[in-house]
């Protein structure tokens, strides 16, 4: 597979979601038994929001020189760009779960989906970053909840799932023919599962007494 990723410290990070809007969600994800979350800080965000298509470099480069100028603005969009995340998580965990595919987005996240779209210009191309106001470090947060909105409010190719390897939490759209798509990637969460499958048999086949050998 040659799927876009982001590459930080906490290791890789592929766009497996099919969307935008799940991508986001699965930048907090079960790997190796603990939840890791790619998102660290503004210029992670920055960095992140590039490899999704949700920023261009230029805008990528000139907000991050401009957090330098506005930390703390940079900070709050942080924030809140965490907490419009993990309520998107949760609705995610909710509707794949749901039996009812129309699941509906509860009150709080369409307010926060809201509120998020409303910076002065949903685009800072062409501007140097000494030109950039306090609102315009919300741009990574208004293209998330942009992406959001339009997964909610436009049709789309595909099922939502959640991934079945236990823990993992990533969500995607599939748009396999057969429909029958599983994991995030077979090569990660498909062979996890798969040699776990493997090891539990092996266990079970180890504390089977020997026959004729039981009693005592
Ligand atoms: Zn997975």
């Amino acid at each position: 597979m040659d799927d876009a990723a982001y590459y930080s410290e906490l290791g890789r990070l592929r766009m497996l979601g099919g969307d935008a809007a799940l991508d986001f969600a699965n930048t907090r994800h079960w790997r190796d038994g603990r939840e890791i979350d790619f998102l660290t800080g503004y210029p992670a965000l920055v960095d992140w929001a590039v490899v999704a298509g949700l920023l261009s470099e230029g805008e990528g480069a000139r907000l991050r020189e401009a957090e330098g100028v506005m930390p703390l603005q940079a900070a709050d969009v942080f924030s809140a760009t965490v907490r419009l995340r993990d309520s998107w998580k949760i609705h995610l965990g909710e509707a794949t779960r749901a039996l009812n595919p129309t699941h509906q987005p509860s009150e709080a996240l369409r307010r926060m989906v809201t509120t998020a779209l409303g910076p002065p210009d949903l685009a800072v191309s062409g501007l140097p970053a000494e030109a950039l106001a306090g609102a315009d470090m919300a741009l990574p947060l208004a293209r998330a909840a942009l992406a959001i909105g339009a997964f909610l409010a436009l049709p789309h190719a595909g099922t939502l799932r959640m991934c079945e390897a236990d823990p993992c939490g990533g969500v995607f759209l599939d748009t396999s023919r057969s429909q029958k798509r599983r994991w995030c990637a077979m090569d990660s969460c498909g062979n996890r599962v798969k040699a776990q499958r493997h090891r539990l048999r092996m266990k079970a086949e180890a504390v089977e007494p020997p026959k004729g050998n039981n009693q005592g």
